[in-house]
């Protein structure tokens, strides 16, 4: 049923009605789960996913098709080519930071590509889940996709059904809990995760345009995104003159008070503001520090002359807090980055270009932006992904449908011309040896 092209289309038109329709209703979520703001979430709830969808919509037709690939001289009268199959059933996993994109980005592939779909979106965005759990139903075909709500127990015990994919989008803990699961059937997955991305600043560069994108990065959705800046490394010179920029562009996106802002986002959980204070012990507080528990509310901080070995370097931040890390030069800087696991983003500033160059040559990561932040994965022409710690396999544009797809090598041949297999036959004599 989900394999013809206008079925495919018509589930896709849908979704994007499910945008189109319950817009208002995602901003009022998303602000009621962690107070993201409304531009913050147009862009990347309802923008990004839009882009995605008429990407595919506009490209669908040629993905589908089969791809001719090169033949040998026995095989000139045959078809060899890749079927584009899908997988069937998969199952996508997602978390709570950006509750409608992580879903419905692996979801227009799922569906691109053929397949049918479990969405089990985050219990903690419990307003948004809500809000995808009453209301997409009344917009894709119910025999073939289905939301599944819960927590722990309810997404254990879904995990022991056989999928034929699994796309997993979370922190690594709970990528290597799905794996395992996967692994008792062989299902193949995709793990979208998380860690520490880096983010080395060099001595030259314009440092008002390197304070602005930053705090743009890690200030977005208060620090709540994968791709965030999670750590900036610099020289100690360059800590002091990124510090007053910093602050400036701080207080020019929000105000003296951030908290009176309504740009400004909150942490999603109690849980998780707790964790998240917890980190404000380490370096020196330069800027921001305040914390508001009952709004869980968090300034926009940035820690000075943090040690690696202080806590706010040990896990990810995932949160309103950049520390920065003083490095003596470039180099130290690489090896800081490889001594620790491939992130899913390296960031590298400068106006030197060899030096952008040379941090992403020397470096291992999911994804590379030089001179900006974030911004790579609003391009659908890129693959989104990590790497070891930071996940495996890739999406995005036309990677979301390779991702849900099996593709299957084929040979089709002429019945005919049979003395052309001959010397392939047994007996196999000396002659067909070339002795
Ligand atoms: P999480 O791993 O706690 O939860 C993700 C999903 O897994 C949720 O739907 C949750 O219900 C489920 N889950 C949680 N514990 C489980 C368990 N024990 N067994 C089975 N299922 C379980 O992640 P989160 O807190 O929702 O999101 C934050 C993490 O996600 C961060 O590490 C962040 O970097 C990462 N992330 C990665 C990307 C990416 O694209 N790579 C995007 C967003 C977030």
């Amino acid at each position: 049923k989900t394999r013809p092209m206008e079925y495919r289309m018509a589930q896709l038109e849908a979704l994007g009605r499910f945008l189109d329709d319950k817009k208002q209703e995602i901003l009022e979520a998303t602000e009621l789960d962690m107070g993201k703001p409304s531009f913050e979430a147009f862009f990347s709830e309802i923008l990004l996913c839009k882009n995605e969808l008429n990407m595919t919509l506009n490209n669908l037709c040629h993905w589908m098709k089969d791809e001719y690939v090169d033949k040998n001289l026995v095989m000139q009268l045959d078809s060899a080519f890749i079927r584009k199959d899908p997988y069937g059933v998969v199952l996508i996993i997602a978390p709570w930071n950006y509750p409608i994109h992580l879903f419905l980005v692996p979801l227009i592939g799922a569906i691109a590509a053929g397949n049918c779909a479990i969405i089990k979106p985050s219990e903690i965005s419990k307003n948004t889940e809500r809000l995808i759990a009453e209301t997409l139903s009344c917009y894709l075909d119910s025999d073939c996709f289905a939301v599944v709500t819960g927590g722990v127990p309810e997404t254990t015990r879904l995990l022991e059904n056989k999928f034929d994919y699994i796309f997993f989008t979370g922190s690594p803990p709970v990528g290597r809990i799905v794996m395992t699961a996967a692994a008792k059937h062989l299902t193949p997955v995709t793990l979208e995760l998380g860690g520490k991305n880096p983010c080395y600043v060099s001595d030259t560069c314009n440092v008002a345009n390197v304070a602005r994108r930053v705090v743009w990065g890690r200030f977005f959705n208060a620090g709540q995104t994968c791709i965030a800046p999670d750590y900036v490394l610099c020289t100690v010179e360059m800590q002091d003159k990124l510090m007053p920029a910093l602050r400036e562009a701080i207080t020019e996106f929000f105000g003296p008070n951030p908290r009176e802002s309504p740009d400004f986002g909150r942490i999603v959980s109690d849980k998780q503001f707790r964790r998240i204070r917890a980190l404000l012990g380490s370096g020196r507080v330069a800027i921001g520090g305040q914390t508001d528990e009952a709004e869980r509310y968090i300034a926009p901080t940035v820690l000075a002359d943090v040690l690696p070995s202080d806590p706010a370097m040990q896990e990810e931040i995932f949160g309103p807090i950049l520390p920065i890390v003083v490095i003596a030069n470039m180099d130290e800087a690489i090896d800081f980055i490889n001594a620790r696991p491939q992130p899913l983003v390296v960031y590298a500033f400068s106006c030197d270009s060899k030096v952008v160059n040379q941090v992403l040559e020397r470096t291992s990561s999911g994804g590379f932006c030089g001179n900006d932040t974030l911004m790579h994965v609003t391009l659908t022409s890129l693959p989104f992904g990590g790497i070891g710690n930071s996940g495996l396999g890739k999406y995005h544009g036309k990677f979301t449908f390779d991702t849900f797809s099996h593709h299957r090598g084929c040979l089709h041949r002429n019945m005919g011309l049979e003395t052309l297999n001959t010397p392939r036959y047994p007996p196999y004599t000396q002659q067909k040896l070339g002795l």
